[in-house]
C-alpha cells in the first residue's frame, strides 16, 4: 500500500475504502482456493454476448442458452483428452513454480515441518496441513516455490499436494450434465391464461438507435488493435473517416484507457489503412 500511496494518492484512498478481501489476494477468503483477479467481468461479457445483444431478451436468452450448450459439451469433450490428472493450465503453473524451486533451500524441522530459506526471507511449512507462511497455498490450491522445494526433498508425486478442486476429476464433474434442447417453438401446447402480459409499450427515442457500445471512461483496451478518431482538414477524402493504428504491445501505450486513447498520439505506429465510418459501424 505504501508504494501504491508513493505513485498515486487518490488511488490509496479509494482503495482504503473498499475491504481488501475484495481486490488483494492475502486478503481473499482460504477455502475458496482461487488467486485470480478479474476486474473486468462485465466487459468479459459483454464481448461474450455482443453478436446477440440487438436482440430481443427471449432471443438474447436462447442465444446464450445454445452458446452455453456447445461450450459444456466441448469441454467437455476437451477434458476426456487430457493425458495428465491436471489441467493443462495448471500443469503448466505447476512446472514454472518447479523450476522457481530450485534455488529455495529447506530444513526439515521434524514430522511434516520445514524452515524454507527464500531470497530475503524464511517461511514455515507444513506439508501435512497443506499451509505455507506465503499464504499462497492456502489460496491458490496449489503448492508454492517453498512447498515444493520441500515435496521435492522427498521425492514424492507434487501432484498429490494439489487441492482436489484443481484436478481432472473436478473439472469433469463441473461438465459432466448437459442443457437439454428444447423442443421448437411450434410444438408447445397452448396454456389458457386468465392475465395475459402484454409486451411493453415501445417508445421511440428522437435520433438513430446507438448499436455502438459505450466504453466507461476507465476501461482498458484488451487487444493489441484499436480504433481512434482522425480527421485532417486539408483533406477532404480524410473528413469523417477513422485511421487504423496499431498499439505497439509491450510499450507505455498497451494499457491505455478509453480516455486516454482518445488524445494518445505517443507511441502509436502509423497507419494501415483508412476506414470509412460505414465500415466500421
Ligand atoms: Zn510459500
Amino acid at each position: 500500500m505504501s508504494q501504491i500511496k508513493a505513485v498515486d494518492l487518490a488511488a490509496y484512498s479509494w482503495l482504503l475504502g473498499i475491504p481488501s478481501k475484495h481486490w488483494s489476494r492475502h486478503g481473499f477468503e482460504e477455502s475458496i482456493k482461487v488467486d485470480h483477479v478479474t476486474n473486468n467481468i462485465t466487459e468479459s461479457f459483454n464481448n461474450w454476448v455482443n453478436p446477440f445483444r440487438g436482440m430481443p431478451v427471449l432471443s438474447l436468452l436462447e442465444q446464450i442458452r445454445r452458446k452455453q450448450m456447445r461450450r459444456i459439451k466441448k469441454r467437455h469433450d476437451q477434458c476426456l483428452q487430457w493425458a495428465t490428472t491436471l489441467p493443462p493450465a495448471i500443469h503448466k503453473r505447476l512446472e514454472d513454480i518447479k523450476k522457481e524451486a530450485r534455488h529455495i533451500i529447506p530444513i526439515w524441522a521434524g514430522e511434516d515441518e520445514y524452515e524454507v530459506k527464500d531470497i530475503s526471507r524464511h517461511y514455515i511449512v507444513k506439508l501435512i496441513s497443506h499451509h505455507c507462511e506465503c499464504g499462497l497455498w492456502q489460496i491458490s490450491a496449489l503448492p508454492c516455490k517453498h512447498d515444493v522445494a520441500c515435496v521435492n526433498t522427498w521425492r514424492k508425486d507434487l501432484n498429490e499436494y494439489v487441492h482436489p478442486y484443481l484436478k481432472k476429476e473436478a473439472y469433469l464433474r463441473t461438465y459432466s450434465f448437459m442443457i437439454h434442447p428444447i423442443p421448437d417453438e411450434s410444438t408447445w401446447s397452448e396454456v389458457e391464461a386468465d392475465n395475459e402480459v402484454q409486451p411493453p409499450v415501445k417508445k421511440r427515442l428522437p435520433g438513430r438507435p446507438k448499436l455502438a457500445r459505450r466504453r466507461e471512461a476507465d476501461v482498458v483496451f484488451a487487444c493489441n488493435v484499436a480504433i481512434i478518431k482522425r480527421s485532417c482538414s486539408r483533406n477532404a477524402e480524410n473528413i469523417n473517416k477513422r485511421t487504423r493504428y496499431e498499439l505497439d504491445v509491450g510499450s507505455s501505450a498497451h494499457n491505455l484507457s478509453a480516455a486516454d486513447f482518445e488524445t494518445f498520439t505517443g507511441t502509436l505506429a502509423p497507419r494501415h489503412v483508412d476506414i470509412h465510418w460505414d465500415e466500421i459501424f
